[in-house]
């Protein structure tokens, strides 16, 4: 094929720095605000929460926490239940078990990657009494909104919106992480945009907002001694992370246009292989492409075998699959994915239910067998890209 690796390496998503960043840090230092507390946090907090319309924003120290604290705000207790998205990030869940809470998964859906509102429904069948729902917006495609918030509506169960890919994607014109009750952003180093860390716990509910901040701060009580009625936690965000998110939000949308122009060049790019891009409700839904990513048709797939912690490929004329694509892209110096690995298959879950809309399918495992994320860092040239894109082809030759 005539190409030689990239001597600089073109990768996932790395952070895009544009130098307001430094200003804000700066301000921090001078000022000496280099705690958790100053200008930059309340900034960010003032600036998120009117963005994105919601009336709460609590900056904390990841994503992560935030979910904690949604978590603790919904009032998980040890042995409860709670759905959660199957497809995702294991951060995503691991909050729930901090607060004893038992997950079960949902499976995936093929229209958006997200979880399946046939399988949610089918689970509140199976356990009726659950009243918490983890919601993930996968790759920053927005799920089947209306639907879930339907079905949880009739059960009587709240939703928690791990938006932590999908900041600044819209459902109907509305920002994803304003759905549920207590939501979470993520700004860590991977994401659309970043402080090198930290995240956000979103509401419209002031009193949950004063519980995070107090839980996050380590539950003090308004005395003049160190006074603790209840557990707390150390999660706020430094005034230095948040001088970094500040100097980042004003390029959100350049970060969303150049992502969008990303995914629409590999689509255009692979017109005629048979592969669809991941896909998303265009009349509803605007996501905010933080990665791109690919599905291989049923019939295009090579044999691939999955151990542990180790993949194998077979080569056939015509086909490939993600080992395939993902060894040689690395061979190129570039950096892909597999799609996240679905939680009911990951061991440290194996004993926790997972409820499918029908018998005997298992989306989740299908868009994990055939799917990979695509290197979408806004950094990427378009030379790069058409090259990249050339190496994909080359895997079905
Ligand atoms: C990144 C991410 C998180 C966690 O965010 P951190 O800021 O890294 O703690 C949670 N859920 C999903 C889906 C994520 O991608």
């Amino acid at each position: 094929m005539g190409y030689t690796p990239f001597e600089n390496k073109v990768w996932l998503a790395t952070p895009t720095m544009h130098g307001e960043e430094l200003e804000y840090i700066t301000q921090a230092y001078e000022s000496n605000w280099m705690s958790t507390a100053g200008a930059n946090i309340e900034e960010v907090e003032r600036i998120i929460s009117e963005k994105l319309g919601c009336k709460y924003a609590v900056a904390l120290s990841a994503g992560t926490a935030a979910l904690h604290m949604a978590v603790k705000l919904a009032g998980v207790k040890r042995g409860d239940k709670v759905f959660c998205s199957d497809m995702t990030f294991d951060a995503t869940v691991n909050p729930v078990v901090y607060e004893g809470g038992v997950p079960i998964f949902i499976d995936t859906e093929y229209d958006t990657w997200n979880m399946d509102p046939k399988a949610l429904e089918r689970a509140f069948e199976l356990y009726p009494d659950v009243k918490v729902v983890v919601l993930v917006h996968l790759y920053g495609v927005p799920g089947k909104i209306d639907e879930i918030r339907e079905i949880c509506d009739r059960h009587g169960a709240i939703i928690i919106e791990d938006a932590a890919e999908s900041l600044g994607a819209t459902y109907k014109g509305v920002q994803t992480g304003t759905f549920g009750e207590f939501n979470c952003i993520s700004f860590n180093g991977n994401k659309i945009i970043t402080g090198s860390s930290g995240g956000m716990m979103l509401t419209d509910s002031e009193e949950a907002a004063q519980k995070a901040r107090k839980w996050s701060t380590q539950s003090r009580e308004p005395a003049p001694w160190y006074q603790h009625e209840e557990l707390g936690y150390n999660y706020r965000m430094s005034n230095v992370i948040a001088g970094v998110v500040r100097g980042q939000i004003p390029h959100l949308e350049d970060h969303i246009a150049r992502k969008k122009a990303i995914y629409e060049k590999y689509k255009k790019g692979f017109e005629g292989l048979p592969v669809i891009m991941n896909p998303y409700d265009e009349k509803n839904s605007e996501p905010n492409f933080w990665l791109s990513c690919m599905i291989i048709d049923k019939e295009a797939m090579c044999r691939q075998t999955r151990g542990p912690l180790a993949a194998q490929f077979f080569k056939e004329p015509g086909r490939s699959c993600p080992t395939e694509i993902l060894e040689t892209l690395e061979k190129y110096n570039v950096e892909g994915r597999p799609v996240w690995k679905p939680m009911h298959m990951q061991p440290i879950y194996a004993n926790n239910a997972f409820v499918c809309a029908a018998d005997s399918v298992d989306v989740g495992a299908d868009i994990f067998e055939r799917g990979l994320c695509l290197p979408s860092d806004i950094k990427m040239t378009d030379d790069e890209q058409e090259i990249i894109i050339d190496i994909i082809k080359s895997c079905f030759d």
